[in-house]
């Protein structure tokens, strides 16, 4: 029988408040290791929070979440984090390379100098989010796309067994959303689960094996499929959205996905949406 330390992540009756009403309320799913899921609904619909309570960032008022059967505060060293662009302040005067070096330290005793294989794993993590090229950039003198794929680069670094990642495709160039799609393609492959807050349902489908439905309760959890429902769907967004007819999920590989998908495509946009789904 399965029972909830065989998830890489549980949740179970959570209910997070920021003030008199809740921001989550009565949450409960439970993730698989190695499966690659995406969390969607619209804005103010709790997503953020949902990753920051995965993270013990934010208290429960009720529930709670366990990481590879362990409490978050235990977990700690299993997870990785991006957090949504403009929550970070990227003033500060380091190089792309120290920043990817970043995600080596939280696994390093403070007694200990980085070593060699720290180097090459923050080495690789630029590769894979190519970057290496920038390696010697201050990090105030890249795009908004460049910074967030370094942000990445250091998550990866970590070398963690859950990714959790806040809107990574959020306004980002094409050249980042490939390098994007291309972490979650290797990070699955490697056998990690990844938790991406998502808000494009044109995409979803293609990015993600599951998709957990969000407005404050748990409107759906499951594949794409039985989620991007029209009935589903208009009932979660109300009238924020207008577009849901092309949105016939296929199950796709992330590479066709990023071959496809040369920039971002918004769900309002019928012809574009239909592009990405076919
Ligand atoms: P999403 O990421 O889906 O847009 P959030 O998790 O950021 O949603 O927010 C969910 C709800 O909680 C919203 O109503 C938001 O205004 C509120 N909220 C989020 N963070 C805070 C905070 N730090 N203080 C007070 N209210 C917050
Ligand atoms: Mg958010």
């Amino acid at each position: 029988m399965k029972t909830e330390n065989d998830s890489a992540v549980s949740v179970e009756h959570l209910t997070v408040s920021y003030g008199p009403v809740p921001a989550l309320l009565d949450i409960s799913f439970s993730v698989e290791p190695g499966q690659l899921v995406g969390i969607i609904g619209p804005n103010g619909s709790g997503k953020s929070t949902l990753i920051k309570a995965v993270l013990g960032f934010v208290k429960a008022d009720f529930g709670n979440v366990k990481l590879f059967g362990k409490s978050a505060e235990h977990a700690k060293g299993a997870v990785a984090y991006v957090p949504q662009r403009g929550a970070v302040d990227w003033d500060f005067p380091v190089t792309v390379r120290d920043v990817a070096l970043m995600g080596r330290f939280s696994k390093t005793p403070w007694w200990r100098d980085l070593s060699h294989e720290d180097h090459r794993l923050a080495d690789e993590a630029l590769d894979m989010v190519r970057m290496t090229e920038f390696a010697d950039r201050q990090i105030g003198q890249l795009s908004g796309g460049q910074q967030q794929r370094v942000f990445m680069a250091r998550a990866i670094a970590q070398d963690s067994e859950l990714l959790l990642l806040d809107e990574p495709f959020a306004g980002v160039d094409a050249a980042t959303e490939r390098a994007i799609l291309d972490v979650l393609r290797k990070t699955r492959e490697a056998g990690k689960t990844t938790l991406v807050v998502h808000h494009d349902l044109a995409t979803a489908a293609e990015y993600f094996d599951k998709l957990v439905l969000l407005k404050q309760r748990l409107f759906g959890y499951g594949p794409p499929e039985n989620i991007l429902q029209p009935e589903l769907l208009s009932e979660v967004y109300e009238g924020t959205l207008r577009v849901f007819a092309n949105l016939s999920p296929k199950k796709d590989s992330i590479a066709s996905a990023a071959r496809h998908r040369e920039s971002h495509t918004g769900i309002s946009d019928q012809s574009k949406s239909s592009e990405a789904s076919k």
